[in-house]
């Protein structure tokens, strides 16, 4: 199996499509190393604009963009999963190396498909079943097939807690979305984690230790996260075993980033995955051996991949737009958070802010996880972003 490796084939071109911040914060990590990163996306005034080797502007869901992007680098991935796969497919056919597979980015972005992979590979997932839209949940309820309480999950198209809606009880039904979708049983979640892997073309797989999420009650977004999990010794090697199996599985070179439940019963079941960096591990620029981003740098360039050590405690907390809030973003608080030791902050230069939109991250770290939580509620509510 071939290796890329930037730091002796100069130039060594990896494209990434997304300018986000994770794209921004792939293009810190390269920078470090100086690798030559790509990224194409709308706007150069993008949070990846300013730290990118080159920016290219385009559109990430056109093929003519994508295709185009793609012939001028010699290697390319993702750092988000609504991209036209169709010029990826394009271009991996034509030899391009594309990070994550075509078809594996095929499966993850639709709900349904993900669901039906586990089922097919025997990867444990909570039970569902797929219906096509809304007058089939209410016959199903009718034939007494789908029962209160259930989560319907848009196949498509959701995100950070958009297209999931929880329906306890029938009145609960005006939630319910007209769309294609998933419908689950309502698991009794004792905790939600993460674990991220990442394997390179030998196949050789590695994972970072679990995160704990705790979410924000109404944006059901991730309010922190914190690691280690505290989750006990056998849960922990059964969620490093399923993160494994799920990424070799995929046949994912990169990351894949693992969202699973532990239930009040002690099983650990795959809510969804992502196969790009993730929120769940920006923690580990400051904590670990090595950071999400250096190591999906290596994974893609099929390098060989270190073991993850976490050297600290740390705890992460999203930097949200403030409720209230439309337009360019302006920031309080700041200089007091900094002014405390071991936080690190990440703004990522967006241009403008509204109500809960990610504007960065600040990771707290500290050997005592209870103070670090302590810490990030701390300048979770002192920083602010408003307009
Ligand atoms: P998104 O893609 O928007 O992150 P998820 O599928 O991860 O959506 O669902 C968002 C949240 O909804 C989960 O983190 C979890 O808290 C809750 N949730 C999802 N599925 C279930 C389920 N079957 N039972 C209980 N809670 C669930």
């Amino acid at each position: 199996m071939k290796v890329y490796n930037p730091f002796t084939q100069h130039p060594l071109r990896i494209g990434i499509l997304g300018g986000g911040q994770l794209g921004k914060m792939y293009c810190e990590a390269a920078s470090n190393w100086n690798w030559e990163i790509w990224i194409l996306d709308q706007k150069k005034d993008f949070p990846a604009g300013p730290v990118a080797t080159h920016f290219v502007e385009g559109d990430f869901t056109s093929y003519d963009d994508v295709y185009a992007f793609g012939k001028q680098v010699d290697l390319l991935t993702i750092e988000i999963e609504k991209v036209n796969v169709e010029a990826l497919d394009k271009l991996a056919e034509e030899g391009l190396p594309v990070h994550p597979s075509p078809k594996a980015l095929w499966i993850i972005r639709d709900k349904g498909h993900q669901k039906t992979f586990y089922e097919e590979e025997g990867l444990p997932t909570a039970e569902f079943q797929l219906v096509r839209d809304l007058h089939e949940i209410n016959q199903l309820i009718e034939e007494g097939q789908i029962s209160f309480p259930f989560v319907q999950k848009a196949r498509t198209g959701g995100y950070d807690g958009r297209g999931v809606a929880i329906i306890r009880e029938r009145s609960d039904m005006r939630k319910a979305m007209d769309t294609p979708s998933v419908i689950e049983p309502l698991v009794d979640i004792e905790m939600e984690i993460s674990v991220i892997a990442a394997r390179n073309a030998n196949g050789e797989i590695t994972t970072f230790p679990s995160v704990g999420m705790h979410f924000h009650p109404e944006a059901n977004l991730v309010e922190y996260l914190f690691s280690p999990s505290g989750i006990n010794a056998a849960l922990e090697k059964e969620a490093e075993r399923i993160a494994r199996d799920a990424i070799r599985t995929y046949g994912i070179c990169g990351l894949l980033a693992v969202e699973m439940f532990v239930t009040k019963d002690g099983k650990i079941l795959i809510n969804e995955v992502a196969p790009r960096p993730h929120n769940s591990g920006h923690h580990t620029i400051e904590s670990c051996s090595i950071s999400q981003f250096q190591m999906g740098l290596l994974s893609i360039c099929n390098l060989p991949l270190p073991g993850v050590r976490e050297n600290i405690p740390a705890v992460m907390v999203n930097i949200l737009g403030a409720e209230g809030y439309t337009g360019e973003a302006k920031y309080e608080g700041i200089v007091d958070a900094l002014s405390m030791e071991n936080v690190f902050l990440h703004l990522y230069g967006k241009k403008d802010t509204k109500p809960f939109r990610k504007m960065g991250h600040a990771t707290i770290v500290d050997q005592d996880l209870s103070k670090a939580i302590e810490k990030a509620t701390f300048v979770k509510n002192t920083i602010k972003v408003i307009a």
